[in-house]
């Protein structure tokens, strides 16, 4: 039994922001390893995407651009770093030529972080990934509930009769039993579909489903308290499509769509869920290539940070 160590980032002061090895949020790089209680994961796949790609840059340009970040979260309170033992734990050696066989690699080294009593927050990565990570969770906690933010539902049954893309994980994530669906919210949703029913499929299995439009004009906070009510105390996964936000906000994305969420509603949708018993996270379908303000990244880090901060057994100090 050792000691739990509370890792750092490095701090601003120390090394120029600027300089150094691109962590996330300048934490250490290390192996996963049992005492850690959340891990930072680089999933470099976009393999599964159906329109711009890119995605697979996304880790290590999120990891760049998290270097502003500082280890206090002053408008929560929320202190993790002295709550939690976080590190950076690497990217997923996914095979870039071979889809299913990188479902497989991706399942066995979120198998491995959760034996090892591992909190996973994702940087994807295209959508797809949610899939073999939603598998690796059923196995430890059965099915859980999600907090789904995405312009669409990704809820496909095929995409050029393929089964496995990232258009298609939540369906396959219903038909596997990996998802309590009573317990689900899609927050987001917009955009052209191919039929009126287009969101029907995701609310027959009992998701909430909350379309841009609901949340245009407003805080996102009573939503939540709805939300927080809908999940309950069950594990809740946190499944973040940077295309949920504006593409005013978030450029750099394959599939953008038009009229989405704020930052603000992202990060109160985030925020939101503390309290819940947030077994991990993921951020999906930043796109370094098409984001040459570096804004979507930037917004991405930020976004993971906040999830961080949501997680069980962070301390937060009462201001
Ligand atoms: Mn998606
Ligand atoms: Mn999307």
């Amino acid at each position: 039994m050792t000691d739990k160590i509370f890792h750092q980032p490095l701090g601003g002061n120390d090394m120029p922001r600027f300089g150094g090895p691109a962590t996330f949020m300048r934490l250490p790089a290390i192996e996963a390893h049992e005492g850690l209680d959340v891990g930072f994961i680089g999933v470099p796949f976009d393999i599964g995407t159906s329109n711009r790609p890119g995605a697979r840059l996304a880790p290590r340009e999120i990891r760049d651009e998290s270097r502003m970040l500082r280890p206090f979260n002053v408008s929560t309170g929320a202190d993790p770093f002295h709550s939690l033992s976080v590190a950076d734990i690497g990217d997923v050696p996914i095979n870039t030529f071979n889809l299913q066989k990188s479902m497989h690699i991706i399942e066995d080294f979120y198998d491995d972080v959760l034996a090892k009593g591992i909190s996973p927050l994702t940087m994807g990565g295209d959508h797809t990934i949610a899939l073999p990570i939603l598998r690796a969770l059923k196995k430890k906690y059965g099915p859980i509930g999600m907090v789904h933010i995405d312009a669409h539902a990704d809820v496909n049954d095929n995409m050029f009769g393929e089964k496995i893309a990232h258009g298609t994980p939540f369906r396959r994530a219903v038909e596997e039993g990996l998802l309590d669906g009573d317990r689900v919210a899609q927050i987001g949703l917009r955009g052209t579909g191919y039929s009126a029913d287009e969101y029907d499929w995701s609310r027959d299995q009992g998701f909430r489903v909350v379309q841009a439009e609901e949340c245009w004009h407003k805080s996102l906070v009573p939503l939540m308290e709805e939300i927080r009510a809908k999940v309950g105390d069950g594990p809740v996964y946190i499944s973040f499509d940077i295309d949920g936000l504006d593409p005013a906000f978030a450029p750099g994305t394959g599939t953008a769509e038009v009229g989405g969420l704020t930052v603000m509603q992202g990060i109160e949708i985030v925020r939101g869920c503390k309290g819940l018993s947030v077994v991990g996270g993921d951020l999906v379908e930043v796109s370094p290539p098409y984001d040459t303000s570096h804004n979507t990244s930037l917004v991405g880090a930020n976004l993971l940070y906040e999830m961080l901060c949501v997680l069980p057994g962070v301390n937060y100090t009462e201001r």
